[in-house]
């Protein structure tokens, strides 16, 4: 099959068709068991699943005994994996996966299946490292198509390790600017740029439009500004940055700003948009299922995602 074009596409914004707070799939599917006549009697094809949590330096982070990363040390079964996204879609002839962000967790968040095309939004940690394993010592790809904004090409071109994927054809670069989206089969990915602490590249969060509803995937921002909220306003569901609850988690807050949690839930209190948080610390209390943080976080009609979840669209 052919990987989907790009096309400029002048995003008008829509009025969200809002649907009864039901829609989020908590169930754990294998993408093999696609029920195709479910397909052919026009089911919903595209589809997203978590593939992690987390900031860029997971669960465990290195250099700190804190209960979460010691328990996690100790039964794997606790680790969590840094923030992804699995895009897929069932037609009947091809399935389709497209990776957004590629982790340093990246060679459990694959799995055995194969890759279509990779969504990367910056140049941090948690967002690119997991590249390199599309490269000789691991998967080696052929032409795996790889979309980023023009600056992200860049820093890809000038840097080792990530240069030699190109030189060596595993992946192929697609650039993509801010308001371009790429064509899947039946929705499209759309790029939306972010201001978020400028380090190798620019940074961008994605429209993901399906057939019947819109995800918003934003992964890091250093604040809200109003075009950020208007995306989120513009769509269903909002996958948006969670990583702290408060300012006084870490002490160096302000190299590393990110609107809070409390902070979020209050510039966005009265959205119609289902939100949920991605990308939390491991200082961030609302980690743990049991906390007084989370619970706040639902009593406000918020959640956090979960590995395995998946959204239809
Ligand atoms: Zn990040
Ligand atoms: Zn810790
Ligand atoms: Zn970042």
């Amino acid at each position: 099959m052919a990987h989907p074009t790009n096309k400029n596409q002048h995003h008008s914004a829509t009025t969200p068709q809002h649907v009864a707070g039901d829609f989020v799939m908590y169930e754990l599917r294998v993408y093999n068991d696609v029920d195709y006549s479910s397909v052919q009697q026009g089911g919903k094809l595209l589809k997203l699943e978590v593939l992690g949590t987390v900031q860029d330096g997971g669960v465990p982070h290195m250099g700190c005994s804190c209960d979460l990363c010691e328990s996690a040390r100790e039964d794997c079964q606790n680790q969590m994996y840094v923030g992804a996204l699995m895009v897929k879609e069932c037609g009947e002839e091809k399935s389709v996966r497209y990776l957004i962000d590629a982790t340093p967790d990246i060679r459990h968040q694959v799995g055995g299946e194969t890759v279509d095309g990779v969504f990367v939004s910056h140049g941090h940690l948690g967002h690119i490292a997991g590249l390199p394993f599309f490269g000789t010592e691991a998967m080696d790809t052929d032409d795996l198509s790889v979309y980023c904004t023009p600056q992200m090409r860049d820093y890809i071109m000038n840097n080792d390790p990530f240069r030699l994927l190109n030189d060596k054809g595993q992946i192929q670069l697609h650039e993509t600017d801010e308001g371009e989206s790429v064509d899947m089969m039946s929705g499209s990915i759309e790029f939306r740029e972010v201001v978020h602490r400028y380090v190798n590249t620019d940074t961008v969060s994605f429209m993901i439009e399906g057939s019947e509803r819109t995800v918003y995937y934003l992964s890091d921002i250093d604040e809200w500004t109003s075009e950020a909220l208007e995306n989120v306003r513009e769509a269903d569901v909002a996958i948006v940055d969670g990583t702290f609850y408060s300012r006084d988690e870490i002490d160096r807050y302000d190299e590393v700003p990110h609107p809070c949690i409390k902070e979020t839930m209050e510039v966005t209190e009265d959205f119609d948009t289902d939100i949920r948080f991605i990308h939390l610390n491991h200082t961030n209390p609302a980690l743990r299922e049991e906390s007084d943080e989370r619970a706040e976080i639902r009593d406000r009609g918020y959640d956090v995602v979960e590995r395995g979840m998946e959204i239809e669209l």
